[in-house]
């Protein structure tokens, strides 16, 4: 009886598993993973939280963390600056799993302990995959109070292996389509994502703008304070173009020191406010580095899509790249719009 009983649980568990990793399986966004798997997690056991500790992005290491209560989200950056200190940890052990009092008395840095401690885990389960350690996961007590049986860790364990792989198929995608330098999607990948925007526009009559811009006299810039210097400069006008714009703007690197995005539901006037905005914060802003701060400027084009004139990516990139240049003919540091069939026009909200 006691057997049946049990084997009914696993027979549950094991349908379970295979439901959440039906579902993560092909998920590239590690957001949309994180939160499958906290949901089941939580609900599942009634949990009082679940959370993951991952790197921040590519290169950086950073410790974010995920944590989940009841249906809240919270991310944030724990007061330790490195994740490091835990894949070696956990690389160097064979655990599939501790409880958090153990790791208490074994892990050596009181300071990424007592941070931990913060959120109130029951145990961890480091994320494996076949190249190392990518995070760890963290699950609260019962919500019950009762504790968690070996059925209860072994699904645990079991979810948390398909996690980790989906984990990694997410990191390996972003290293894939962005720029390790910048973190701005690369050229190729701006380039399919335009073909699509474009097939959408005709088929559907979606709307949607191009935004390029590229940085004044950055050779002389170059020139003058070193590659090393410059290229602080491309991060930093990179991140202020994040922040500008929407997720699903694209922006992206076109080349070394030129950078485009698409702007989907957006006409020109619009895109044109879009630009200046970002030409303005650019010049406002004091990029760091040994001897700074530095000031910096760049020349932007606009150009909207246009379904009768536009068939492929070069049409549309064409315009908007005239409208960059006609901002460089004429004194740098401002706005220009294409306009088909005429010269582009220069924008003036000073
Ligand atoms: P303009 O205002 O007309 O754009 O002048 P410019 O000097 O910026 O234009 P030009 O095309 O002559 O030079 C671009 C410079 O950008 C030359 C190149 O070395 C530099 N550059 C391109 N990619 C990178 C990079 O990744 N890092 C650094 N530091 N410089 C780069
Ligand atoms: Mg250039
Ligand atoms: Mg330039």
């Amino acid at each position: 009886m006691v057997g049946e009983v049990s084997y009914s649980i696993e027979n549950q568990n094991l349908k379970e598993i295979i439901e959440v990793a039906k579902q993560i399986s092909s998920e590239l966004n590690i957001d949309h993973i994180i939160k499958n798997v906290s949901f089941v997690m939580t609900s599942k056991f009634s949990a009082t939280i679940s959370a993951f500790i991952l790197q921040k992005d590519i290169d950086d290491f950073t410790p974010m963390i995920y944590l989940y209560k009841s249906t809240k989200k919270e991310i944030f950056t724990p007061n330790f600056p490195s994740i490091l200190p835990l894949f070696e940890y956990f690389d160097k052990q064979e655990y599939n799993q501790i409880p958090f009092l153990q790791f208490c008395n074994d892990f050596e840095d009181k300071e990424i302990v007592d941070e931990i401690k913060k959120i109130y885990p029951e145990f961890i389960i480091p994320l494996k995959s076949d190249k190392g350690i990518l995070g760890v996961f963290l699950q609260g007590k019962k919500g019950n109070g009762n504790l968690y049986s070996l059925e209860d860790n072994q699904f645990c364990i079991n979810v948390i292996s398909f996690a980790a792989i989906s984990i990694e198929n997410a990191n390996l995608y972003r290293q894939a389509t962005v720029d390790r330098m910048t973190k701005l999607y690369t050229h190729h990948q701006f380039q399919k994502h335009l073909e699509e925007e474009i097939k959408k526009g005709q088929r559907y009559d979606n709307k949607f703008s191009l935004l390029m811009f590229d940085i004044d006299h950055f050779k002389k810039f170059n020139d003058t304070y070193g590659h090393l210097q410059g290229d602080i400069i491309i991060k930093e006008i990179s991140s202020i173009f994040t922040k500008s714009v929407r997720d699903v703007d694209y922006p992206s690197r076109y080349g070394g020191e030129e950078f485009i995005a698409i702007l989907p539901e957006t006409d020109i006037t619009h895109a044109a406010k879009v630009a200046e905005r970002l030409r303005r914060t650019v010049e406002e802003y004091e990029f760091s580095g040994e001897g700074g701060p530095f000031k910096a400027t760049i020349s932007l084009g606009v150009a909207e899509f246009d379904k009768l004139k536009i068939k492929y990516n070069v049409d549309i990139i064409e315009a908007v790249d005239n409208a960059l240049y006609y901002s460089k003919q004429n004194g740098r540091n401002r706005v220009s719009m294409a306009r088909f069939g005429q010269s582009p026009a220069l924008i003036t909200f000073k």
